[in-house]
């Protein structure tokens, strides 16, 4: 990473101006920002799986992001934006709803009367979760940390929520499938709560994970895995064909952005400190002047 870095992996707005090889675009154009720029010509991205091309960088981690007034990108990262969405909901949509929906409609392959349950279904990929597992037919059991929250998961689609405060929340979960567990769990906390999430699983279950801020190892026992005939899911971004869906999707309605806060770019550390304190429900976005 280069200094001075500029933070901010999504970004929507208007085309401000075009290089001289630019052509497609034009000045005014409403549009979103695919998160990475890919090379385009590997075999991942010519398979259409560009979440996978070795030489992908992604805006705000290793190239300038979207915390400014002018963004660089290349033509073919700009995303018509549906007329029906504003720049804030835009910027709220792709990681969260691309990165659930690549992890429970293409690698877990979520189907109709399964049960899901969602950890941290409190943040904008849980709550993303929540809805795309409802929609898809699910039951869905999500966990969150405060009341306010539940209610939240509760109000967005989720048939139970269970506080993951409580030590014996597992046992709750367990309690609410009637004692199997669940068909599918969508894991993006890891650590202990991977453990007890893997712990859930009925025999034949699967576990997709993209995520592990809460502990990067974990134990695993190989015989209760196959015993138990599981399937473990890594899944990684979301390719471009995911982002379409999921603005289409937003953009009909079917999917609700969830945003805690919209704030003016120069109260950047404000929105920093409303995400370390884990109040926030979804999406916290920054506005510039
Ligand atoms: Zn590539």
């Amino acid at each position: 990473m280069r200094l001075p870095h500029v933070l901010g992996i999504e970004a929507a707005g208007e085309v401000a101006g075009l290089g001289p090889s630019a052509a497609g675009a034009r000045v005014g154009d409403r549009v979103v920002v695919v998160r990475a720029v890919t090379c385009g010509a590997c075999a991942a991205c010519l398979a259409g799986d560009d979440n996978l091309c070795a030489g992908r960088q992604t805006f705000g981690v290793d190239r300038p992001g979207g915390y400014a007034e002018y963004l660089l990108a290349p033509q073919r990262n700009l995303l018509p934006l549906p007329a029906t969405l504003g720049f804030e909901e835009a910027a709220a949509i792709q990681v969260a709803f691309s990165t659930a929906w690549f992890m429970l409609v293409e690698r877990a392959r979520v189907r109709a009367a399964e049960t899901v349950l969602v950890t941290a279904g409190g943040s904008g990929v849980g709550s993303a979760a929540v809805q795309i597992a409802r929609q898809a037919g699910a039951r869905v059991i999500a966990t969150a940390g405060s009341e306010a929250k539940r209610e939240r998961l509760l109000a967005l689609g989720a048939h139970a929520a269970v506080s993951h405060a409580r030590p014996d929340w597992a046992d709750e979960v367990r309690r609410l499938t009637g004692g199997p567990g669940v068909d599918l769990v969508f894991e993006h906390v890891g650590g202990a709560t991977w453990t007890a999430a893997l712990s859930l699983l009925r025999r034949g279950g699967r576990v997709v994970t993209c995520g592990a801020h809460g502990g990067e190892q974990v134990p695993l026992d190989l015989i209760d895995l196959f015993r138990r005939q599981a399937t473990l899911l890594g899944s990684y971004s979301a390719p471009t064909r995911s982002v379409l869906e999921v603005l289409r999707l937003v953009a009909a309605g079917v999917f609700r952005p969830v945003l805690h806060a919209t704030l003016p770019l120069v109260d950047a550390s404000r929105a920093h400190a409303l995400l370390a304190a884990r109040e926030a429900f979804g999406k916290v976005v920054l506005v510039p002047a």
